[in-house]
């Protein structure tokens, strides 16, 4: 912006930098109390800026509005209470002279939200809670309960049912619509909520004005596999049969991609993007739910014993994780950052508990095959049809960018950003960076010039939770850079 790059970086910090020369313009260090806990490793996942301020969130439940060109501190405000288990890691949105944020924590039984707050002030404006049963509030009032009560979760378990909604949102000016992806119910062990455990692992169409819901669309109904479904859902143009219809994708953790009409959630198309899906057969196109395996949910733990384990595929950590995928208009293409992984997972007793892990559930991740693990892959959304693959050893963990000069560009674990042919997928460039690229490349045009650029750093939550698979990543290097790029002019 205005020939600087801001970069949000691990433990809660934010750098200003010079485009042209990568000095440092300047640098906030949120302070951070102790006793924060941050489930995946201690990650952000971008700022936003409006006017003369830049926002972002902090691991303690924090939104903090910045000058941008000081980095002074305008104002602070207290999301949620990180002593039970909330953080936050999303991108803010602006809407409307509108902040607006998800949150995190969905693994200490938290409840999921979104809010709006005014981007001068940061007062709050309106609240979304994203588990069925729970109230929001609009101009400090009470305004309408989330679904109906119990209607899908027994008892009090709405009470700390998780649907974090961790990765943010993305927002749709042609329908005037925020769209939120909603994390998975708390706690993983599917038998103490029978039920549909609405709006968890869901998409959520959200007014902006007043923090309505104005559909859904649930990807995992009654989820026992951590299978968050926080994926962003992008908003394009589906030409198909001379028609133009106002869509959405969306390609989930759980292994499906999912093609939405998104004026209204109707389900036009879902269909795998991975090589194995263990815990259901199929979408119903009619219906819109999915056809599950019933032997492939981890059984119901007996008195102190852990219940039947399974082998799941994909892997908690999902067939895509919070990674963004890309689309290009030029080509009509999806470029989605998949992994390819299983593990062995059971259930365990549990009860909830203040500022406590409240998952109910153990697992090991394994890779499926020897070669690789990650698979960045380009899907025509009109048929669901993988038209080319490039296959990474290592998983992949890093956001896609395409450009109008028909380029995919993507970072791996290995520490290259790579450019490849959007129509082909022949790797035409790469560069090694140092680090593991676990950031997202943007692009830009300055002074006649287009540039590229990506942040290497080394983190997240596979070397944390990837079981034999952070083995195979143990020896990557930590860091953090910036690394900007000029494209050739022909
Ligand atoms: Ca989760």
């Amino acid at each position: 912006h205005d020939g600087t790059i801001y970069v949000t970086g691990s433990y809660s910090r934010l750098y200003a930098v010079d485009v042209k020369t990568g000095q440092k313009k300047w640098q906030y260090d949120h302070r951070l109390p102790e006793g924060i806990m941050p489930c995946c490793d201690v990650v952000n996942r971008g700022a936003a800026i409006y006017k003369d301020k830049i926002y972002f969130a902090t691991l303690d439940a924090r939104l903090v509005a910045l000058n941008k060109d000081t980095g002074k501190v305008v104002w602070s405000k207290k999301l949620a209470d990180y002593q039970a288990g909330f953080s936050a890691t999303a991108a803010p949105l602006v809407v409307d002279g509108k902040i607006i944020t998800g949150n995190s924590g969905g693994e200490f039984g938290i409840i999921g939200m979104v809010e709006a707050r005014d981007a001068e002030t940061g007062e709050l404006i309106w609240q979304r809670p994203t588990v069925e049963g729970n109230m929001g509030t609009l101009n400090g009032k009470e305004s309408t309960m989330t679904g109906k009560l119990n209607a899908s979760w027994p008892g009090d378990m709405y009470k700390t049912g998780g649907g974090a909604t961790w990765l943010g949102g993305t927002y749709d000016p042609e329908t005037k619509t925020l769209f939120f992806g909603t994390g998975n119910p708390a706690p993983w062990n599917s038998h103490l909520r029978p039920g549909d455990n609405l709006y968890t692992s869901s998409t959520l169409a959200i007014d902006p004005s007043n923090g309505e819901i104005k559909w859904h669309y649930q990807t995992t109904p009654h989820d026992g596999w951590d299978f968050d479904g926080v994926n962003e859902l992008v908003s394009f143009d589906l030409k198909k049969d001379g028609q133009v219809i106002k869509a959405g994708a969306k390609a989930d953790r759980n292994g499906f991609f999912y093609v939405l009409d998104r004026t209204n959630g109707k389900l036009l198309n879902a269909s795998p993007f991975v090589t194995k899906i263990t815990w259901a057969k199929e979408i119903d196109l009619k219906t819109g739910r999915p056809v599950y395996i019933d032997d492939n949910r981890p059984g119901a733990p007996e008195a102190a014993e852990k219940g039947k384990s399974v082998f799941a595929a994909p892997a908690f950590l999902g067939a895509k994780n919070w990674m963004p995928m890309a689309y290009s208009p030029a080509t009509d293409l999806f470029y989605v950052p998949a992994n390819e992984w299983g593990m062995d997972i059971w259930n365990e007793p549990i009860t909830y508990k203040k500022g406590a892990a409240y998952l109910g559930a153990g697992f090991t991740i394994k890779p499926l095959y020897n070669d690789y693990i990650g698979a960045l892959r380009a899907i025509d959304p009109k048929t669901g049809k993988i038209v080319w693959e490039y296959k990474n050893p290592a998983p992949l963990w890093g956001g896609v960018l395409t450009t109008a000069g028909n380029l995919v560009f993507t970072g791996t674990p290995e520490g290259y950003l790579k450019a490849f042919d959007a129509k082909s997928g022949k790797e035409v460039w790469h560069f090694n960076t140092g680090s593991g690229v676990v950031g997202s490349p943007v692009t830009w045009e300055q002074d006649g010039e287009q540039y590229v650029a990506v942040v290497s750093g080394w983190g997240g939550a596979v070397p944390l939770w990837g079981g034999d698979v952070a083995k195979l990543v143990k020896d990557i290097n930590q860091g953090g850079s910036l690394w900007v790029f000029k494209l050739p002019k022909a």
